[in-house]
């Protein structure tokens, strides 16, 4: 089991509903890959029992930070935790994004959704790719990140609802465009189940590659309990899968969206 006990360095709230934890992981020898993720434990106390999982957000050598939206009795905890306390964390676990040769790369993230995708961005352009996002959230105060993508060399373009620029239609024209105009040859995408059929449905209009990065509610994280399991479709036939085990990151045409 690979669990570390991580010095918070930095833990701030940065948007109305969001925080974002910063853990020193300089004793920690395993490497982390865009899109794999940590079982965080919340509290010392018995209540959250269960672990919470969060991906990485950003990577680097000495650090790991965790973008979070704070939505229950975990997170919230979770907000508690000050400069010099400990995190928790079970980790690094699950697949990541597969970055190969791609030249140019499309993200669409829905809400917390660039959680996932931001450290794939900063991976993508550290190794010379390309790479576009489109940040879409309810209102401007949740659009996050936006600002990192841009000092990194990201192209972002953002939508909300507050803007009426977010509905499907509107991001399926914005995607035709940028798929176009770049020459993109893979798309990611994480946090919106109308953003995924989006993504799938154009994946196989344009013939390009892609993944997805799923989210379910998880016990173990370590592929034990099953409770995590998800359909995709593979060799012609449905599979159950666990996200945390076999995923969370799937190739986007085997991803089955109900
Ligand atoms: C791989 C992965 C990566 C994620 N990355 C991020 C991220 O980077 N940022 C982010 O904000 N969110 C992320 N999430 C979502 C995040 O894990 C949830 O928002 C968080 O767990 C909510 O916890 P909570 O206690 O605040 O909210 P609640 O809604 O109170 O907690 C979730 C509820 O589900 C219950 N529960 C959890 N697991 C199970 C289970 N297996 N069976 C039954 N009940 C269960 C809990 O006990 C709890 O009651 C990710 C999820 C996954 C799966």
């Amino acid at each position: 089991m690979k669990q570390h006990l991580l010095p918070v360095l930095k833990n701030i709230q940065v948007s109305q509903r969001y925080w974002l934890m910063v853990v020193d992981r300089t004793s920690m020898p395993e490497n982390v890959d865009p899109g794999q993720f940590f079982h965080l434990r919340t509290t010392e106390a018995l209540s959250p029992f269960l672990r919470r999982p969060l991906s990485v957000y950003r990577i680097t050598e000495t650090t790991l930070e965790f973008l979070y939206l704070v939505k229950g009795a975990g997170t919230v905890e979770m907000t508690k935790k000050e400069t010099g306390d400990t995190l928790d964390v079970l980790g690094p676990l699950g697949q990541g994004f597969q970055l190969g040769s791609q030249k140019e790369i499309l993200l669409t993230a829905r809400g917390v959704g660039i959680a996932t995708l931001a450290a794939l961005a900063q991976k993508a352009v550290e190794n010379g790719t390309g790479c576009t996002a489109i940040l879409s959230a309810r209102t401007k105060d949740d659009l996050l990140s936006g600002e990192m993508l841009e000092e990194m060399g990201v192209q972002v373009y953002r939508v909300t609802e507050e803007q009426g620029n977010s509905d499907v239609k509107a991001v399926e024209a914005q995607m035709r465009e940028i798929i176009e105009q770049k020459d993109i040859d893979s798309l990611y995408t994480c946090g919106s189940r109308r953003l995924s059929l989006l993504n799938q449905r154009l994946l196989h209009e344009y013939g390009l590659q892609g993944e997805i990065a799923l989210e379910e509610q998880m016990g173990c994280a370590m592929g034990a309990c099953f409770s995590c399991v998800s359909p995709i479709q593979k060799d012609g036939k449905e599979h159950s899968v666990r996200v945390c085990y076999e995923g969370p990151v799937f190739p986007m045409e085997q991803v089955v969206i109900s």
